[in-house]
Formats: C-alpha cells, structure tokens, sequence
C-alpha cells in the first residue's frame, strides 16, 4: 500500500481566504507535504483531471468551476494517506460530512465542497504526475 495521496484546495477555498486553513489542518493531522503548487487549471485542463465524470450530468458545471479560480494541488504523505485524507476531509456533500472535518468546516455545497482528495492508491499516482515533474517533488 501507498503511504501518498494527492489533494486540491479548490477555487471556493482559495477565493474566500481558507488555504492557510486548511493546509495548517492537513499538517496537524500528521500529513507532510512533498509537492505544492499554486496554479489555475485552464477549462480544458480541468476536464482532463475530472475525465472520469465526463458522463455524470454535473460535468460541465464542474470543470467551470474548477478552472474559475486558482488552486493548490499538493502531495501528501502519511502512513495509509489515501483512506485517512478521506476521512479528514469529510463526505462530498458538507451535510453529510462529519462535524472537525475540511468539507464541514470550509465547503458549501456538494458542488463547491472546497477539497479534492484521491480515492485510491492508483489514482493519487496518476493524480500527482498530472501536476508535478520529478523536480517538484521528493
Ligand atoms: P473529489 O474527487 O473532488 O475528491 P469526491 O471523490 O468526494 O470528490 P466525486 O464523486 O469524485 O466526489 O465527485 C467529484 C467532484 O464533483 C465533487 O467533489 C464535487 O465537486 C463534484 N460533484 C459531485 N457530485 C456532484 C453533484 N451531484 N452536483 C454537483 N457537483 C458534484
Ligand atoms: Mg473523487
């Protein structure tokens, strides 16, 4: 199993001032940063990174939001990273999501949920090689 996954602070985030935020409660909950980017994803980038929605009926909506705005993208590590992220940040709809995590703290719909997170080893690899060269990370 892979201790690495890869995660987005996504444009609702960043445009209302939680990156320090979130990123301060990424660290404390033991994750530890080998790449971070400060980007904007172009709409054609972004339906690349989301290609395996591309039949969902939110599609659209959702590569126009994630390319409205700058992101970060990061790669964390930590001891079963994918599945423990995923429960920092909380379910995709912040109404579901329990009360301390990410999505609960700073997301406002499950559109604008403030947070992506990997959802599998697999995906955190190709996930990290879509933003970071061999330069931009260790
Ligand atoms: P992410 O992949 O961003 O970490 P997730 O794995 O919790 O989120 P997915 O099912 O992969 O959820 O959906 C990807 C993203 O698409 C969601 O995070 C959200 O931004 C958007 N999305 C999902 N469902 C809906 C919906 N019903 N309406 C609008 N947007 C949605
Ligand atoms: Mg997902």
């Amino acid at each position: 199993m892979s201790n690495r996954t890869f995660t987005m602070i996504k444009p609702d985030a960043t445009s209302k001032g939680h990156t320090g935020a979130i990123l301060d409660q990424i660290i404390k909950a033991g994750f530890s940063v080998k790449a971070l980017k400060w980007t904007k994803l172009t709409p054609g980038q972004a339906g690349e990174f989301y290609a395996i929605h591309k039949e969902r009926p939110f599609y659209g909506e959702l590569v126009d939001y994630m390319s409205s705005g700058p992101i970060i993208a990061a790669i964390l590590e930590k001891e079963n990273a994918v599945a423990d992220f995923r429960k920092l940040i909380g379910a995709t709809n912040p109404a579901n999501a329990e009360e301390g995590t990410i999505r609960k703290r700073f997301a406002t719909s499950i559109a604008e949920n403030a947070v992506h997170g990997s959802d599998s080893d697999e995906n955190a690899l190709i996930e990290g090689d879509f933003f970071f060269s061999k330069l931009e990370r260790f």
